[in-house]
């Protein structure tokens, strides 16, 4: 940890990175629990900010809850998510087809959208865009139905999230960004990305818990994606390095954090004593 000042200390809403900055896999990343605890002790709020779209908002809670940790819905927004509300908003009317897991899809329908898992032989048909989530249940028959459904240039094209990898405990699997490179490979196409750095997950968590942007901290160990998040919406952001960013890439970084420190641990043996 570089430093600790009063406008640290004074943080009110955390908007926490997941994958690689409070846990791993099923595993909590070493002090995380107890900044955790340390934060609703202090009257604040921890809302978790996740690009993963494999899991829905209720699986996400259902695995915190097992993992010893007090959530509700009100903890966690993901870019699938924020995915859905955007779809609600400009796409309520149209058919959707969805390159996602089953539980994205469910969690789409949940906003009332109509979704389709099929591409006609003939063309679009009904299908008005096309949106593609972090899926861990790919096939190639899908990614061979949304190249075929993008050669109709007035079919509209959204991701989840641009990250490339996602870490798991024996290293990185291919993440939305990476599925999206394939289809650009053959399809010439490049989606509109909705989760982090979009700042949208930030202002709907600050909306939505009714705090001002001086009283908001995203911390995340990647710079690209959860610091350039919080720097596009304006707030204060901290690097940890228990996941892909690594100290030295501060030096050149175009998305500098205002702090950085090792690890969760670190903020919380510093906090611990404020
Ligand atoms: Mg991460």
């Amino acid at each position: 940890m570089q430093y600790i000042n009063d406008a640290l200390k004074s943080k009110k809403l955390f908007l926490l990175d997941i994958d690689g900055t409070v846990s791993l896999d099923a595993d909590w990343i070493d002090g995380a629990l107890d900044f955790l605890n340390l934060v609703k002790k202090r009257g604040g709020k921890y809302v978790f900010i996740t690009n993963n779209s494999t899991k829905g908002i209720e699986d996400y809670v259902e695995k915190y809850t097992k993992m010893g940790l007090k959530v509700d819905r009100s903890n966690f927004l993901t870019a699938g998510y924020v995915t859905a509300h955007f779809l609600k908003e400009h796409h309520e009317q149209d058919l959707l087809y969805v390159l996602g897991t089953k539980s994205f899809i469910r969690e789409l329908k949940s906003f009332g959208l109509s979704v389709t898992e099929t591409v006609p032989e003939e063309g679009p048909g009904n299908i008005k865009a096309a949106v593609v989530g972090f899926d861990s249940e790919l096939t190639y028959q899908k990614v061979t139905d949304i190249c075929r459904l993008l050669t109709a240039e007035d079919v509209k094209y959204y991701a989840t999230n641009r990250d490339l990898a996602c870490p798991v405990s024996f290293g990185f699997i291919p993440d939305c960004g990476a599925i999206c490179g394939m289809i650009a490979c053959a399809a010439g196409r490049e989606p509109e990305y909705l989760g982090k750095p979009n700042p949208m997950m930030v202002t709907m968590a600050a909306e939505e818990n009714g705090y001002r942007k001086e009283d908001i901290l995203v911390i995340g160990d990647r710079l690209y994606t959860d610091i350039a998040c919080g720097l596009n919406a304006g707030v204060d952001t901290l690097a940890v390095f228990t996941g892909e960013a690594k100290e030295e890439d501060l030096k050149t970084t175009e998305f500098p954090p205002e702090y950085y420190c090792g690890t969760i641990k670190e903020l919380y043996d510093l906090l611990k004593c404020t």
